[in-house]
């Protein structure tokens, strides 16, 4: 008999937000699934690690109220436990804290005064900048200048993304780097304040929101320590996974959170032709 996709489990791998998004929806439309995690918690890069008493972060995690729905639902989720942040994150640079996304009144009063007159000099300069703007590099140098650029956003970025920023594209910005052009400046010295406005963040940590979701779906179907060492395909369908460099589990439908460089390398067979 023909499965219908009522019927047909869906395997998941990678239990990082998007896998774990894939079974919190999968487990509350009724769909069988299992979910496969490498590491013996869920979260992926949004973690939260507890150490000596100190929570730490990996990564500065904040949950941005870009959509309705999914901000809707983690309220929904977290309830209390989801506090609304006005104060902007801080850069630690050269033993002072730098405010992020960038003010140019809070680098007016941390960087010593040959800095700030060559980002003057930059960003006054970028009035006239007509060049095009092929990557992440030429929209923050357009934006910010270089020296700004160089020192609080490339190597952030670089480490956000790990490549380096002439290689990435401008949409990464997700719209989100507002600029540091003489209007912004005016505008900074009227009183505006906080390009970035708020931000949400869960009293115990980002990692909090998927420890959460995890609960929520209450299932003995996420795998921890379940690494997928191989996936089996064949005539153009993937049809099984190995796990653990051992079991091998039939596959009917498959989500696959894993970067496709990592996929790439665990086909099986490597070779299609
Ligand atoms: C420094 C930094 C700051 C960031 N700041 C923000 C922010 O402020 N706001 C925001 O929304 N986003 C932010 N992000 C982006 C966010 O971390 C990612 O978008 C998110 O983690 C992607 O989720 P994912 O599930 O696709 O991947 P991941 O989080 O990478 O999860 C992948 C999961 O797959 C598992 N896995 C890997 N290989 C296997 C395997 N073979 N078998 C089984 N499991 C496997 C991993 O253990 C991991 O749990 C930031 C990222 C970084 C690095």
């Amino acid at each position: 008999m023909k499965k219908n996709n009522k019927t047909k489990k869906i395997s998941i791998i990678g239990g990082g937000p998007a896998g774990l998004a894939s079974a919190y929806f999968a487990n509350n439309k009724g769909l069988k699934f299992e979910l496969f995690e490498g590491n013996s918690e869920v979260g992926g890069n949004c973690k939260t690690i507890e150490y000596k008493n100190f929570k730490f972060d990996l990564g500065a995690h904040r949950f941005h109220d870009k959509n309705e729905y999914v901000t809707s639902l983690i309220k929904n989720l977290l309830n209390d436990d989801l506090r609304l942040v006005t104060t902007p994150s801080k850069i630690f640079y050269k033993g002072k804290m730098i405010t992020f996304p960038i003010e140019f009144r809070n680098l007016l009063k941390k960087l010593d005064s040959k800095i700030i007159l060559k980002i003057l000099f930059e960003n006054g300069k970028n009035i006239f900048n007509q060049n095009n703007i092929n990557s992440f590099n030429d929209l923050v140098i357009k934006k910010y200048g270089s020296t700004i650029s160089e020192l609080f956003i490339n190597n952030y970025s670089k480490k956000l993304w790990g490549k380096d920023t002439t290689l990435l594209s401008p949409k990464i910005s997700g719209g989100r780097l507002k600029n540091l052009n003489i209007m912004s400046i005016i505008k900074i010295f009227s009183g505006k304040k906080h390009f970035e406005g708020f931000f949400y963040y869960p009293k115990n940590g980002f990692g909090m929101i998927f420890d959460k979701i995890k609960e929520e779906i209450q299932t003995n179907n996420i795998f921890l320590n379940s690494k997928i060492t191989k996936i089996f395909h064949h005539n153009n369908k993937i049809n099984a996974l190995e796990l653990n460099n051992t079991k091998k589990i039939e596959v009917d439908q498959l989500i696959n959170s894993l970067p496709i460089n990592f996929t790439a390398n665990i086909l099986e067979p490597k070779n299609t032709k």
